[in-house]
């Protein structure tokens, strides 16, 4: 985005409390490039930073009290250290989350006023939640002069996330909003934390990425969730091993399990694995459009093997593909959310265009898109 939202954030808060801000801080929200339901199977996930970012002016207080206001949606809360209780309601747990999970941590935390502005869409999986949550941390780190090094910095969110908001997520949402670089994606290994920047210079290479949601409404997303997880820890029980990451061999798993269900939701976690290997080596090797077929191949797993796609998103693929997009997938969890198309520059708008169409006859809502650059992850922007 172009920087109006710093200056909209400045504004309101110099006019709200007759003083300028300390500084301003942002964070991004994120798209997952490739290795989708890999992470609770200790896998391989790919995701990159957006240009999609929420923006914080924030100042100090003299007393344990903070107040967030959200230009959003328009409200203000305000919440003391003695309400800082996991469980809390309201979007404010977000923000309060995070002073609660720095100061459980050991780190000490004054009191301060934020004002926050945002342009990551909201529930269709583009991470928003991680945004606020880490943008909120970088702005608490730097007033209170807290040295926490990146990846802590994304446990800590991801610890507000989990145990203060109640929402049980990996890593992958926090780490890539913390620890992401302009043109690349971050290649984070979900048993180790390793993390390694994986070249991803769309525009360089004269490629777009394109960005549709489809918005379909996530119905019977926790459930499929949580029976996607069981199925894959049943497997990994039987098959004798820590966790799914950990089959070296595919076709020999495959015979030692009986239920047909089980061997596809295999086939698709140790597929997507490898597959998430092989793109950070045609990226780090330069051969950018070989990712296009392991979009392609990662669609296919998670539509016939690991059966988490939904006809919106099958037609978002298939259309894309239909008006010239190199690769295509589901992007998100699945049941619904955005998929992402690799496609030449200066295409995305056709694309976009013909899978719109596609969608008005099968008489499905109007999707909306937006094209990607690999961005920046949370940092001081003032
Ligand atoms: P996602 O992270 O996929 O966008 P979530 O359900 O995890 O969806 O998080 C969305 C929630 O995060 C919202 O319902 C709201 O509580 C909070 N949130 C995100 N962005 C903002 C914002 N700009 N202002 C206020 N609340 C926000
Ligand atoms: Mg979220």
């Amino acid at each position: 985005m172009s920087d109006t939202d710093i200056e909209t954030v400045t504004a309101d808060f110099n006019s709200r409390f007759g003083r300028s801000p300390a500084g301003v801080w942002a964070a991004p929200g994120r798209v997952n490039l490739i290795g989708e339901h890999t992470d609770y199977n200790d896998g391989f996930v790919m995701p990159y930073a957006l240009p999609h970012r929420v923006t914080i002016a924030a100042e100090q207080r003299s007393d344990d009290t903070w107040t967030v206001t959200s230009l959003n949606n328009n409200d203000t809360q305000t919440f003391t250290r003695s309400e800082l209780v996991p469980g809390m309601k309201g979007w404010q747990a977000y923000v309060a989350g995070v002073v609660w999970a720095l100061a459980e941590a050991g780190h000490t935390v004054a009191g301060a006023d934020l004002v926050l502005t945002s342009d990551v869409p909201v529930g269709a999986g583009l991470s928003s939640s991680a945004a606020l949550e880490c943008a909120t941390l970088t702005a608490l780190a730097d007033l209170n002069e807290l040295e926490i090094a990146p990846l802590e910095r994304a446990k800590l969110a991801r610890r507000c996330e989990n145990d203060f908001v109640g929402a049980p997520t990996g890593l992958m949402d926090q780490a890539a909003s913390t620890m992401c670089t302009s043109a690349n994606a971050l290649f984070l290994d979900c048993r180790t934390f390793g993390a390694d920047q994986v070249p991803l210079d769309l525009a360089g290479e004269g490629l777009e990425m394109l960005v549709l949601d489809t918005r379909t409404p996530h119905a019977l997303v926790d459930s499929e969730y949580a029976t996607r997880r069981s199925s894959c820890e049943q497997a990994a029980q039987i098959l004798g091993v820590a966790a799914l990451r950990d089959v070296d061999d595919l076709d020999a798993a495959l015979q030692q399990l009986d239920d047909d269900e089980m061997r596809r939701r295999v086939r698709h976690v140790v597929s997507e694995n490898a597959r998430v290997l092989e793109a950070v080596e045609v990226l780090q090797s330069g051969r950018f459009r070989e990712l296009a077929p392991l979009l392609d191949a990662s669609h296919q797993s998670m539509r016939d093997d690991f059966e988490i796609t939904v006809p919106t998103v099958d037609l978002a693929v298939e259309s894309a593909r239909q008006a010239g997009a190199l690769g295509a997938r589901m992007t998100g969890g699945g049941f619904g959310g955005c998929i992402i198309a690799l496609v030449e520059g200066g295409r995305s708008a056709a694309v976009a265009q013909h899978i719109t169409d596609r969608f008005a006859e099968a008489g499905f809502d109007q999707p909306s898109h937006f094209v990607a650059l690999p961005s920046p992850g949370a940092r001081r922007l003032v």
